[in-house]
């Protein structure tokens, strides 16, 4: 961890040829102050307004979106987990499911119908949802995953990009974003899309990210290896609500460990911090959400 003032934080944007951002990029205040330098490289910023934490500076807009060298190794280290990447591969959907469970339970929780997982990668979480005998749908800008996904697990998946595709005939029930508002330049607009784009009316989002209100952050602070160059945003639960309030969704349900449903020895010992400390910290290394539009 290193600390860093915003001076250093716009010189390292222009060493690096980033853009520094002087305002909140969520609610545009002028108060944002620096957190540090994590993981020796990126500079974080925290709004004091709107509490929101992001990457500062960051890559500007003409860097582009989705590229299949930038895919974090944990995207790799996954083909590896599950055996993806072995020739006798043979999907072990217990395990799959196991992975995802906090996804699936809120997708269980959702309006029944079509599921879509926009940016659904390998298709892994939409091999667990349909496993639970959903009618689901991947959507990627990778035509490489795309094809990986069809390949491997006989998805169907649809190469689209939300922002330039025209709004899709068919709509879907449940929405499913897994760790894909935390990359997008403007997750507000991407959600105001998703649902001018592809949700019905009466459906919901189903949303996950990383959670910097986690056991996990509170162990290792700006050591975090969450922290990359293509996260551009750093939720806690409260600030991924404001961003789906101003994009028109209200909270219908999220999924946080309880003394009931907890079943690994990591959410025991973070509540039991919580509990014991009085901290406002999550036991969850994940936050997870069901959106339903407001109609405004
Ligand atoms: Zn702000």
């Amino acid at each position: 961890m290193t600390s860093a003032s915003l001076d250093d934080l716009r010189r390292l944007g222009v060493e690096q040829g980033w853009t520094f951002l002087a305002e909140c990029p969520l609610c545009g205040s002028t108060a944002i102050a620096p957190l540090g330098l994590a993981r020796d490289s990126f500079g974080i910023c925290r709004c004091p307004e709107c509490t929101i934490v992001f990457l500062n500076p960051r890559r500007g807009s003409t860097w582009p979106r989705y590229r299949e060298s930038s895919m974090p190794h944990g995207f790799f280290a996954r083909q590896i987990e599950f055996g993806l990447l072995s020739s006798e591969f043979e999907p072990d959907v217990r395990r799959i499911t196991a992975r995802y469970a906090r996804i699936v339970t809120l997708v269980d929780q959702a309006p029944t119908g079509t599921v879509v997982e926009v940016g659904c990668g390998l298709g892994l979480l939409a091999f667990a949802l349909r496993a639970r005998s959903r009618e689901v749908r991947g959507i990627e800008l990778s035509e490489a995953h795309a094809d990986a996904a069809r390949r491997v697990f006989g998805l169907d998946v649809t190469v689209w990009d939300l922002f330039s595709a025209p709004p899709l005939a068919d709509r879907s029930s449940v929405v499913v974003l897994n760790s894909v508002l935390d990359h997008q330049e403007a997750p507000v607009e991407f959600l105001r899309l998703v649902r001018e784009k592809i949700l019905r009316p009466d459906g919901e989002v189903v949303v996950a990210s990383p959670n910097l209100r986690s056991t996990e952050f509170l162990l290792s602070g700006l050591d975090w290896p969450l922290f990359t160059i293509d996260r551009l945003w750093y939720f806690t639960d409260d600030s991924l609500a404001e961003v789906a309030r101003r994009a028109g969704y209200r909270i219908a349900g999220s999924h946080w460990p309880t003394r009931r449903s907890v079943d690994d020895a990591a959410g025991l010992t973070g509540i039991y911090v919580h509990e014991l400390l009085g901290l406002d910290v999550n036991v969850s290394g994940g936050i997870g959400l069901r959106l339903a539009p407001t109609g405004e």
